[in-house]
Protein backbone atom coordinates (compact mmCIF):
# COMPACT_ATOMS: atom_id res chain seq x y z
CA UNK A 1 0.00 0.00 0.00
CA UNK A 2 2.36 2.70 1.00
CA UNK A 3 4.87 1.28 -2.19
CA UNK A 4 2.95 3.55 -4.21
CA UNK A 5 4.00 7.04 -2.05
CA UNK A 6 7.82 5.62 -2.79
CA UNK A 7 8.20 7.24 -6.25
CA UNK A 8 6.27 11.01 -5.01
CA UNK A 9 8.36 13.97 -5.08
CA UNK A 10 8.97 15.46 -1.45
CA UNK A 11 6.13 18.20 -2.42
CA UNK A 12 3.68 15.41 -3.50
CA UNK A 13 4.37 13.54 -0.62
CA UNK A 14 4.32 16.11 2.07
CA UNK A 15 1.20 16.84 0.36
CA UNK A 16 -0.35 13.65 1.13
CA UNK A 17 0.78 13.91 4.53
CA UNK A 18 -1.47 17.92 4.88
CA UNK A 19 -4.19 16.20 3.96
CA UNK A 20 -4.55 13.23 6.50
CA UNK A 21 -3.00 15.70 9.05
CA UNK A 22 -6.04 17.97 8.68
CA UNK A 23 -8.56 15.64 9.88
CA UNK A 24 -6.24 15.58 13.29
CA UNK A 25 -7.12 19.31 13.55
CA UNK A 26 -6.36 20.16 17.36
CA UNK A 27 -9.80 22.72 17.03
CA UNK A 28 -12.02 18.99 16.83
CA UNK A 29 -9.74 16.17 17.52
CA UNK A 30 -10.72 14.22 20.97
CA UNK A 31 -8.21 14.70 24.18
CA UNK A 32 -7.87 10.47 23.72
CA UNK A 33 -5.01 8.26 22.90
CA UNK A 34 -4.89 7.60 19.33
CA UNK A 35 -6.74 5.07 18.40
CA UNK A 36 -4.98 2.05 16.13
CA UNK A 37 -7.63 3.31 12.85
CA UNK A 38 -6.38 6.15 12.94
CA UNK A 39 -2.91 6.14 13.53
CA UNK A 40 -3.43 3.60 10.01
CA UNK A 41 -4.36 6.77 8.42
CA UNK A 42 -1.10 8.56 9.01
CA UNK A 43 1.51 5.51 8.59
CA UNK A 44 -1.00 4.95 5.19
CA UNK A 45 -0.19 8.65 4.30
CA UNK A 46 3.51 7.43 5.21
CA UNK A 47 4.88 9.30 8.14
CA UNK A 48 7.32 6.76 9.02
CA UNK A 49 8.73 6.30 5.69
CA UNK A 50 11.50 9.21 5.50
CA UNK A 51 13.12 7.15 8.87
CA UNK A 52 13.32 4.09 7.32
CA UNK A 53 16.45 3.40 5.12
CA UNK A 54 15.59 2.64 1.52
CA UNK A 55 15.90 -1.31 1.49
CA UNK A 56 13.07 -1.53 4.41
CA UNK A 57 10.64 0.00 2.07
CA UNK A 58 11.46 4.27 3.48
CA UNK A 59 12.11 7.25 1.71
CA UNK A 60 15.19 7.87 4.09
CA UNK A 61 14.89 11.63 4.01
CA UNK A 62 16.32 13.67 6.62
CA UNK A 63 14.62 16.78 4.95
CA UNK A 64 11.18 15.20 4.95
CA UNK A 65 11.53 13.47 8.43
CA UNK A 66 11.67 17.34 9.36
CA UNK A 67 8.50 18.62 6.90
CA UNK A 68 6.81 15.42 8.27
CA UNK A 69 6.75 16.49 11.48
CA UNK A 70 6.51 20.52 10.97
CA UNK A 71 3.42 19.56 8.83
CA UNK A 72 1.87 17.33 11.02
CA UNK A 73 2.35 19.56 14.42
CA UNK A 74 0.97 22.51 12.20
CA UNK A 75 -2.18 20.65 12.74
CA UNK A 76 -1.62 18.74 16.17
CA UNK A 77 1.25 19.57 17.95
CA UNK A 78 0.89 16.09 20.08
CA UNK A 79 0.34 13.96 16.97
CA UNK A 80 3.63 15.67 15.78
CA UNK A 81 5.60 14.60 19.36
CA UNK A 82 3.94 11.13 18.82
CA UNK A 83 5.58 11.17 14.87
CA UNK A 84 8.83 12.32 16.71
CA UNK A 85 9.12 9.71 19.11
CA UNK A 86 8.17 6.16 16.54
CA UNK A 87 10.54 8.00 14.09
CA UNK A 88 12.94 10.30 15.44
CA UNK A 89 13.53 8.27 19.04
CA UNK A 90 12.82 4.43 18.73
CA UNK A 91 13.92 3.90 14.87
CA UNK A 92 16.36 5.67 13.78
CA UNK A 93 18.78 4.76 15.95
CA UNK A 94 17.58 0.85 14.99
CA UNK A 95 18.04 2.00 11.71
CA UNK A 96 21.61 3.55 12.10
CA UNK A 97 23.37 1.02 14.44
CA UNK A 98 21.17 -2.18 15.16
CA UNK A 99 22.72 -5.51 13.26
CA UNK A 100 21.20 -6.43 9.80
CA UNK A 101 19.51 -8.94 11.30
CA UNK A 102 17.87 -6.58 13.87
CA UNK A 103 16.67 -4.38 11.52
CA UNK A 104 15.54 -6.90 9.10
CA UNK A 105 13.36 -8.52 11.95
CA UNK A 106 11.98 -5.04 13.07
CA UNK A 107 12.14 -2.34 10.42
CA UNK A 108 9.82 -3.87 7.28
CA UNK A 109 7.23 -3.75 10.25
CA UNK A 110 7.27 -0.50 10.17
CA UNK A 111 7.14 0.76 6.20
CA UNK A 112 3.73 -1.25 5.02
CA UNK A 113 1.23 1.21 6.39
CA UNK A 114 0.00 -1.00 9.61
CA UNK A 115 -0.65 0.79 12.93
CA UNK A 116 2.63 -0.06 14.67
CA UNK A 117 4.02 1.84 17.44
CA UNK A 118 7.46 1.78 19.12
CA UNK A 119 9.30 3.86 21.56
CA UNK A 120 12.25 4.15 23.97
CA UNK A 121 12.77 3.24 27.56
CA UNK A 122 15.60 5.00 29.29
CA UNK A 123 13.82 7.39 32.42
CA UNK A 124 13.08 5.71 35.61
CA UNK A 125 11.77 6.62 38.89
CA UNK A 126 14.64 6.88 40.68
CA UNK A 127 16.12 8.98 37.72
CA UNK A 128 15.74 10.87 35.02
CA UNK A 129 18.24 14.13 34.29
CA UNK A 130 21.30 11.52 35.79
CA UNK A 131 20.84 8.50 33.87
CA UNK A 132 23.95 7.26 35.56
CA UNK A 133 21.89 6.04 38.51
CA UNK A 134 19.71 3.87 36.14
CA UNK A 135 18.86 0.87 38.33
CA UNK A 136 17.72 -1.42 35.22
CA UNK A 137 20.17 -3.82 34.75
CA UNK A 138 21.61 -6.61 31.35
CA UNK A 139 23.58 -9.63 32.02
CA UNK A 140 24.63 -12.26 29.32
CA UNK A 141 22.69 -15.22 29.46
CA UNK A 142 22.84 -18.35 26.81
CA UNK A 143 21.49 -16.80 23.57
CA UNK A 144 21.39 -13.24 24.45
CA UNK A 145 20.93 -10.74 27.43
CA UNK A 146 18.34 -10.91 30.21
CA UNK A 147 17.38 -7.12 30.91
CA UNK A 148 15.81 -6.40 33.85
CA UNK A 149 14.00 -2.74 35.76
CA UNK A 150 11.41 -0.38 35.94
CA UNK A 151 11.10 2.51 33.56
CA UNK A 152 8.41 5.36 33.87
CA UNK A 153 6.68 7.90 31.69
CA UNK A 154 7.71 6.20 28.45
CA UNK A 155 5.42 7.40 25.42
CA UNK A 156 3.38 4.91 23.92
CA UNK A 157 3.58 2.82 27.47
CA UNK A 158 0.57 0.14 26.85
CA UNK A 159 1.01 0.50 23.08
CA UNK A 160 4.47 0.02 21.75
CA UNK A 161 4.95 -3.27 19.90
CA UNK A 162 8.94 -2.84 19.78
CA UNK A 163 10.50 -0.85 22.75
CA UNK A 164 14.58 0.46 22.94
CA UNK A 165 15.72 -0.16 26.38
CA UNK A 166 18.85 1.47 27.90
CA UNK A 167 20.41 -0.81 30.88
CA UNK A 168 23.16 -1.01 32.76
CA UNK A 169 26.22 -4.07 34.15
CA UNK A 170 28.40 -3.47 36.81
CA UNK A 171 30.25 -6.83 36.81
CA UNK A 172 33.75 -5.47 35.51
CA UNK A 173 33.32 -1.94 36.01
CA UNK A 174 30.11 0.54 34.81
CA UNK A 175 29.15 -0.44 31.14
CA UNK A 176 25.91 0.71 29.08
CA UNK A 177 24.08 -1.00 26.75
CA UNK A 178 21.20 -0.82 24.46
CA UNK A 179 18.48 -3.38 23.82
CA UNK A 180 15.84 -3.86 21.00
CA UNK A 181 12.84 -5.70 23.15
CA UNK A 182 9.67 -6.98 21.43
CA UNK A 183 6.72 -6.15 23.77
CA UNK A 184 5.83 -9.82 24.65
CA UNK A 185 8.93 -10.46 25.56
CA UNK A 186 8.38 -9.22 29.02
CA UNK A 187 7.74 -5.24 28.83
CA UNK A 188 4.40 -5.18 31.10
CA UNK A 189 2.76 -2.17 31.92
CA UNK A 190 1.69 -1.74 35.54
CA UNK A 191 0.59 1.96 36.42
CA UNK A 192 -0.73 3.62 33.56
CA UNK A 193 -0.31 7.42 34.07
CA UNK A 194 -2.58 10.59 33.04
CA UNK A 195 -0.96 13.30 31.84
CA UNK A 196 -1.81 16.86 31.94
CA UNK A 197 -1.67 17.53 27.83
CA UNK A 198 -0.68 14.95 25.30
CA UNK A 199 -3.43 13.20 25.35
CA UNK A 200 -3.29 11.08 22.45
CA UNK A 201 0.42 9.68 23.90
CA UNK A 202 -0.33 7.05 26.27
CA UNK A 203 2.25 7.04 29.55
CA UNK A 204 2.97 4.51 32.39
CA UNK A 205 4.94 3.09 35.05
CA UNK A 206 6.83 -0.08 33.35
CA UNK A 207 8.31 -3.46 34.65
CA UNK A 208 10.82 -5.00 32.49
CA UNK A 209 12.03 -8.96 32.35
CA UNK A 210 13.29 -9.60 28.85
CA UNK A 211 15.70 -12.15 27.72
CA UNK A 212 16.88 -10.90 24.10
CA UNK A 213 18.64 -12.57 21.32
CA UNK A 214 22.15 -11.25 21.00
CA UNK A 215 21.61 -9.71 17.55
CA UNK A 216 19.50 -7.22 19.15
CA UNK A 217 21.79 -5.50 20.96
CA UNK A 218 22.80 -2.17 19.08
CA UNK A 219 26.41 -1.35 18.43
CA UNK A 220 27.30 1.37 20.83
CA UNK A 221 30.26 2.34 22.89
CA UNK A 222 29.38 0.92 26.73
CA UNK A 223 31.52 2.43 28.96
CA UNK A 224 29.54 6.05 28.99
CA UNK A 225 26.40 7.60 28.02
CA UNK A 226 27.62 9.45 24.66
CA UNK A 227 25.52 7.05 22.41
CA UNK A 228 22.63 7.59 24.82
CA UNK A 229 23.13 11.36 24.51
CA UNK A 230 23.17 10.98 20.69
CA UNK A 231 20.19 8.60 20.40
CA UNK A 232 18.34 11.88 21.88
CA UNK A 233 19.58 14.14 19.44
CA UNK A 234 17.32 13.96 16.48
CA UNK A 235 13.88 14.42 18.63
CA UNK A 236 16.12 17.04 20.61
CA UNK A 237 16.72 19.08 17.45
CA UNK A 238 12.96 17.95 15.90
CA UNK A 239 11.64 20.82 19.04
CA UNK A 240 12.53 23.06 15.93
CA UNK A 241 10.19 21.82 13.10
CA UNK A 242 7.69 20.97 16.11
CA UNK A 243 7.77 24.61 17.55
CA UNK A 244 7.96 26.19 13.32
CA UNK A 245 4.13 24.35 12.83
CA UNK A 246 2.86 24.31 16.04
CA UNK A 247 3.80 28.41 16.37
CA UNK A 248 2.73 28.91 13.08
CA UNK A 249 -0.93 27.90 14.18
CA UNK A 250 -1.06 29.23 17.56
CA UNK A 251 0.14 32.43 15.43
CA UNK A 252 -2.86 32.04 13.22
CA UNK A 253 -5.08 31.13 15.93
CA UNK A 254 -3.76 34.40 18.15
CA UNK A 255 -4.34 37.30 15.68
CA UNK A 256 -7.59 35.97 14.63
CA UNK A 257 -8.79 35.98 17.89
CA UNK A 258 -7.55 39.22 18.53
CA UNK A 259 -9.21 40.18 15.44
CA UNK A 260 -12.48 39.18 16.55
CA UNK A 261 -12.87 39.89 19.72
CA UNK A 262 -14.45 43.20 20.60
CA UNK A 263 -13.55 45.01 24.21
CA UNK A 264 -15.27 48.30 24.28
CA UNK A 265 -15.47 49.74 20.94
CA UNK A 266 -13.35 48.22 19.27
CA UNK A 267 -11.09 44.94 18.02
CA UNK A 268 -8.44 43.67 21.02
CA UNK A 269 -6.20 44.26 18.17
CA UNK A 270 -6.30 47.90 18.36
CA UNK A 271 -4.61 47.39 22.08
CA UNK A 272 -0.98 48.53 22.32
CA UNK A 273 -0.23 45.65 24.70
CA UNK A 274 -2.17 43.23 23.02
CA UNK A 275 -0.23 44.06 19.54
CA UNK A 276 3.02 43.41 21.98
CA UNK A 277 1.67 40.18 23.42
CA UNK A 278 0.94 39.38 19.43
CA UNK A 279 4.75 40.40 18.77
CA UNK A 280 6.09 37.96 20.92
CA UNK A 281 4.34 34.82 19.47
CA UNK A 282 5.25 36.48 15.89
CA UNK A 283 8.88 36.23 16.75
CA UNK A 284 8.87 33.07 18.50
CA UNK A 285 7.21 31.48 15.27
CA UNK A 286 10.05 33.30 13.61
CA UNK A 287 13.08 32.28 15.86
CA UNK A 288 11.67 28.76 15.59
CA UNK A 289 11.34 28.45 11.78
CA UNK A 290 14.80 30.00 11.33
CA UNK A 291 16.36 27.25 13.68
CA UNK A 292 14.12 24.63 11.57
CA UNK A 293 15.81 26.13 8.55
CA UNK A 294 19.24 25.09 10.26
CA UNK A 295 18.03 22.06 11.09
CA UNK A 296 16.96 20.92 7.38
CA UNK A 297 19.96 22.59 6.27
CA UNK A 298 22.35 22.46 8.41
CA UNK A 299 21.88 18.88 10.36
CA UNK A 300 21.55 15.26 9.17
CA UNK A 301 19.99 12.91 10.96
CA UNK A 302 20.65 9.99 8.60
CA UNK A 303 24.39 9.99 10.59
CA UNK A 304 25.85 10.07 14.14
CA UNK A 305 24.94 13.74 15.70
CA UNK A 306 27.26 13.99 18.39
CA UNK A 307 29.32 16.79 16.53
CA UNK A 308 25.99 19.45 16.32
CA UNK A 309 25.91 18.85 20.47
CA UNK A 310 25.97 22.31 20.92
CA UNK A 311 23.97 23.52 18.29
CA UNK A 312 21.09 20.52 19.18
CA UNK A 313 21.31 21.85 23.06
CA UNK A 314 20.71 25.30 21.65
CA UNK A 315 18.07 24.65 19.35
CA UNK A 316 15.76 22.27 22.28
CA UNK A 317 15.92 24.50 24.59
CA UNK A 318 15.18 27.93 22.83
CA UNK A 319 12.62 26.26 20.43
CA UNK A 320 10.59 24.12 23.28
CA UNK A 321 10.97 27.79 25.56
CA UNK A 322 9.63 29.82 23.07
CA UNK A 323 6.90 26.99 22.34
CA UNK A 324 5.67 27.78 26.44
CA UNK A 325 5.88 31.51 26.19
CA UNK A 326 3.97 32.23 22.85
CA UNK A 327 1.54 29.23 24.40
CA UNK A 328 0.92 31.75 27.54
CA UNK A 329 0.75 34.88 25.20
CA UNK A 330 -2.36 33.13 23.27
CA UNK A 331 -3.99 31.97 26.31
CA UNK A 332 -3.50 35.19 28.15
CA UNK A 333 -5.02 36.75 25.38
CA UNK A 334 -7.83 34.65 24.78
CA UNK A 335 -8.87 35.69 28.68
CA UNK A 336 -11.55 33.55 30.59
CA UNK A 337 -12.47 31.39 27.33
CA UNK A 338 -8.88 30.34 27.14
CA UNK A 339 -9.33 28.59 30.55
CA UNK A 340 -11.66 26.32 29.20
CA UNK A 341 -11.59 23.10 28.02
CA UNK A 342 -13.09 22.11 24.49
CA UNK A 343 -13.85 26.01 24.28
CA UNK A 344 -15.59 26.19 20.64
CA UNK A 345 -13.36 29.94 20.46
CA UNK A 346 -10.13 28.88 20.83
CA UNK A 347 -7.37 26.40 21.47
CA UNK A 348 -5.28 27.82 24.08
CA UNK A 349 -6.21 25.88 27.44
CA UNK A 350 -4.66 22.59 25.66
CA UNK A 351 -1.68 24.35 23.54
CA UNK A 352 -0.73 25.47 26.84
CA UNK A 353 -0.99 22.05 28.32
CA UNK A 354 0.37 20.40 25.64
CA UNK A 355 3.22 23.23 25.14
CA UNK A 356 3.96 22.75 29.22
CA UNK A 357 5.90 19.35 29.03
CA UNK A 358 8.38 20.06 26.32
CA UNK A 359 10.59 22.13 28.34
CA UNK A 360 10.98 19.40 30.99
CA UNK A 361 11.25 15.84 28.94
CA UNK A 362 13.84 15.19 26.58
CA UNK A 363 16.66 16.35 28.95
CA UNK A 364 15.17 18.87 31.19
CA UNK A 365 16.38 22.67 29.84
CA UNK A 366 17.69 23.57 32.84
CA UNK A 367 20.10 20.69 32.27
CA UNK A 368 20.89 21.37 29.03
CA UNK A 369 21.76 24.86 29.37
CA UNK A 370 24.02 24.17 31.86
CA UNK A 371 26.46 21.38 29.83
CA UNK A 372 25.65 24.12 26.69
CA UNK A 373 28.54 26.37 28.77
CA UNK A 374 29.90 23.25 29.64
CA UNK A 375 31.07 22.39 26.42
CA UNK A 376 32.11 25.67 25.56
CA UNK A 377 34.12 25.99 28.83
CA UNK A 378 36.10 23.07 27.68
CA UNK A 379 37.28 24.29 24.74
CA UNK A 380 38.12 28.72 25.88
CA UNK A 381 41.79 27.31 25.86
CA UNK A 382 42.11 29.71 28.51
CA UNK A 383 40.24 32.58 26.86
CA UNK A 384 37.79 34.68 28.61
CA UNK A 385 34.33 32.90 27.43
CA UNK A 386 32.73 36.14 26.13
CA UNK A 387 36.05 36.39 23.68
CA UNK A 388 35.42 32.18 22.61
CA UNK A 389 32.13 32.91 21.80
CA UNK A 390 33.08 36.18 19.74
CA UNK A 391 35.12 33.72 17.82
CA UNK A 392 33.09 30.83 17.86
CA UNK A 393 31.20 29.77 14.17
CA UNK A 394 28.20 28.93 16.20
CA UNK A 395 28.14 32.58 17.55
CA UNK A 396 30.50 34.43 15.81
CA UNK A 397 28.40 36.88 13.36
CA UNK A 398 25.52 36.72 15.77
CA UNK A 399 28.25 38.46 18.02
CA UNK A 400 30.24 41.06 15.77
CA UNK A 401 27.25 42.22 13.79
CA UNK A 402 25.02 43.14 16.58
CA UNK A 403 27.75 43.76 19.21
CA UNK A 404 26.47 41.55 21.69
CA UNK A 405 27.91 42.24 25.31
CA UNK A 406 28.91 38.84 26.79
CA UNK A 407 31.10 40.21 28.96
CA UNK A 408 29.08 39.13 31.97
CA UNK A 409 29.58 35.90 31.29
CA UNK A 410 33.62 36.38 32.51
CA UNK A 411 33.65 35.43 35.89
CA UNK A 412 33.71 32.30 38.03
CA UNK A 413 30.82 30.37 36.70
CA UNK A 414 29.18 28.33 39.65
CA UNK A 415 26.45 25.66 38.52
CA UNK A 416 23.59 28.35 38.84
CA UNK A 417 25.69 30.83 36.41
CA UNK A 418 26.13 27.77 34.06
CA UNK A 419 22.78 27.61 33.60
CA UNK A 420 21.94 30.73 32.95
CA UNK A 421 24.94 31.38 30.80
CA UNK A 422 24.23 28.48 28.58
CA UNK A 423 20.41 30.07 28.33
CA UNK A 424 22.42 33.12 26.64
CA UNK A 425 24.69 31.32 24.35
CA UNK A 426 21.71 29.60 23.11
CA UNK A 427 20.12 33.10 22.33
CA UNK A 428 23.18 34.09 20.41
CA UNK A 429 23.08 31.08 19.02
CA UNK A 430 19.61 31.68 17.64
CA UNK A 431 20.37 35.24 16.77
CA UNK A 432 22.88 33.85 14.03
CA UNK A 433 20.44 31.26 13.00
CA UNK A 434 18.12 33.98 12.70
CA UNK A 435 20.55 36.53 10.40
CA UNK A 436 21.13 33.19 8.12
CA UNK A 437 17.24 32.29 7.84
CA UNK A 438 17.04 36.03 6.83
CA UNK A 439 19.57 36.01 3.99
CA UNK A 440 18.99 32.92 2.54
CA UNK A 441 15.04 32.35 2.54
CA UNK A 442 12.71 34.96 1.04
CA UNK A 443 11.74 36.09 4.56
CA UNK A 444 10.80 39.57 5.41
CA UNK A 445 13.61 41.36 6.92
CA UNK A 446 11.32 43.71 9.89
CA UNK A 447 10.52 39.72 11.03
CA UNK A 448 13.70 38.76 11.53
CA UNK A 449 14.84 42.67 13.00
CA UNK A 450 11.86 42.06 15.44
CA UNK A 451 12.86 38.34 16.22
CA UNK A 452 16.40 39.39 16.84
CA UNK A 453 15.11 42.15 19.46
CA UNK A 454 13.28 39.76 21.53
CA UNK A 455 16.30 37.30 21.36
CA UNK A 456 18.98 40.51 22.42
CA UNK A 457 16.34 40.94 25.15
CA UNK A 458 16.33 37.91 26.25
CA UNK A 459 20.07 38.27 27.02
CA UNK A 460 20.20 41.27 28.61
CA UNK A 461 17.55 38.94 31.22
CA UNK A 462 20.04 36.74 31.36
CA UNK A 463 22.59 39.43 32.75
CA UNK A 464 19.84 40.77 34.95
CA UNK A 465 20.03 37.24 36.45
CA UNK A 466 23.54 37.34 36.74
CA UNK A 467 23.11 40.70 38.80
CA UNK A 468 20.36 39.56 40.78
CA UNK A 469 22.54 36.45 41.86
CA UNK A 470 25.73 38.69 42.82
CA UNK A 471 23.20 40.38 45.23
CA UNK A 472 23.51 37.13 47.37
CA UNK A 473 19.85 35.63 46.93
CA UNK A 474 20.85 32.16 47.01
CA UNK A 475 22.24 32.89 51.06
CA UNK A 476 25.08 30.28 50.56
CA UNK A 477 27.93 32.84 50.75
CA UNK A 478 29.86 30.95 53.26
CA UNK A 479 29.35 27.35 52.60
CA UNK A 480 31.69 25.38 50.50
CA UNK A 481 31.37 26.03 46.95
CA UNK A 482 29.21 23.41 45.15
CA UNK A 483 30.14 20.73 42.76
CA UNK A 484 31.63 22.01 39.53
CA UNK A 485 33.07 19.42 37.83
CA UNK A 486 31.46 18.72 33.96
CA UNK A 487 28.22 16.33 33.31
CA UNK A 488 30.04 13.83 31.71
CA UNK A 489 27.20 13.76 29.08
CA UNK A 490 28.75 16.54 27.79
CA UNK A 491 31.40 15.79 24.51
CA UNK A 492 35.51 16.62 25.10
CA UNK A 493 37.22 18.30 22.68
CA UNK A 494 38.57 15.90 20.17
CA UNK A 495 41.85 16.83 21.70
CA UNK A 496 41.68 15.78 25.23
C1 LIG B 1 5.07 13.66 28.91
C2 LIG B 1 6.39 12.99 29.12
C3 LIG B 1 6.90 12.15 28.15
C4 LIG B 1 8.09 11.46 28.34
N1 LIG B 1 8.53 10.56 27.41
C5 LIG B 1 9.57 9.75 27.73
C6 LIG B 1 9.91 8.65 26.88
O1 LIG B 1 9.29 8.40 25.83
N2 LIG B 1 10.94 7.83 27.26
C7 LIG B 1 11.64 8.04 28.41
O2 LIG B 1 12.53 7.25 28.71
N3 LIG B 1 11.36 9.10 29.21
C8 LIG B 1 10.33 9.95 28.91
N4 LIG B 1 10.00 10.98 29.75
C9 LIG B 1 10.82 11.26 30.91
C10 LIG B 1 11.55 12.61 30.79
O3 LIG B 1 12.55 12.56 29.81
C11 LIG B 1 12.06 12.99 32.18
O4 LIG B 1 10.92 13.33 32.95
C12 LIG B 1 13.04 14.15 32.13
O5 LIG B 1 14.24 13.76 31.52
C13 LIG B 1 13.34 14.69 33.51
O6 LIG B 1 13.68 13.65 34.39
P1 LIG B 1 12.93 13.53 35.78
O7 LIG B 1 11.47 13.59 35.54
O8 LIG B 1 13.46 12.36 36.50
O9 LIG B 1 13.30 14.87 36.54
P2 LIG B 1 14.53 15.10 37.51
O10 LIG B 1 15.76 14.50 36.96
O11 LIG B 1 14.10 14.74 38.89
O12 LIG B 1 14.66 16.69 37.39
C14 LIG B 1 13.65 17.53 37.97
C15 LIG B 1 14.05 18.97 37.84
O13 LIG B 1 15.28 19.19 38.53
C16 LIG B 1 15.90 20.32 37.99
N5 LIG B 1 17.24 19.96 37.52
C17 LIG B 1 17.74 18.75 37.23
N6 LIG B 1 19.04 18.86 36.83
C18 LIG B 1 19.33 20.18 36.86
C19 LIG B 1 20.50 20.96 36.57
N7 LIG B 1 21.66 20.39 36.19
N8 LIG B 1 20.42 22.29 36.71
C20 LIG B 1 19.29 22.87 37.13
N9 LIG B 1 18.16 22.21 37.43
C21 LIG B 1 18.19 20.89 37.31
C22 LIG B 1 15.06 20.76 36.79
O14 LIG B 1 14.17 21.77 37.19
C23 LIG B 1 14.32 19.48 36.45
O15 LIG B 1 13.16 19.72 35.67
C24 LIG B 1 8.82 11.69 29.54
C25 LIG B 1 8.33 12.58 30.51
C26 LIG B 1 7.12 13.20 30.32
C27 LIG B 1 6.60 14.09 31.41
Amino acid sequence: MTKDLLSLSTNDYIAGIEAVAARFDSATYPQQNLPADDWTLLTRAGVLLPTLPKEFGGRDSHLEMCRVIETVSEWNLPLGMYVTVITGVALRPIALWADDEAKQEVLPHYSGGDPMVAGFASTEPGCGSAMSGMTTTFEEVEGGYRIRGRKHWQAFSLSAHWWLVSAKNDEHGREYGYFIVKRSEGFRTVQPYEPLGLKVIDYGLNEIDAVVPRHRRIRAEGGNLRPMVEMLMASRALMAAMGAGFLRRISREAHAYADRRIIGRGPMSGIRFVRYRLAAIDTSYTVCAALNHYLQTSLDMKGDMIGAFPAVQAIKTVATERMLSAAQHYQQLVGGEGYRSGSPTNISAQAFLDARVYTIFDGTNDLLSQQLTEYCLARTDGRPLSEFLAEWPLTAAAVTEHRLDLGFLDQNLEQEHRVLAGRAIAYAFSIGRVMRWADETDAAPAEARAAIEFLKADIAGVAGEFRLLATGVLGDEDEAPAETSFSRSVPVPASV
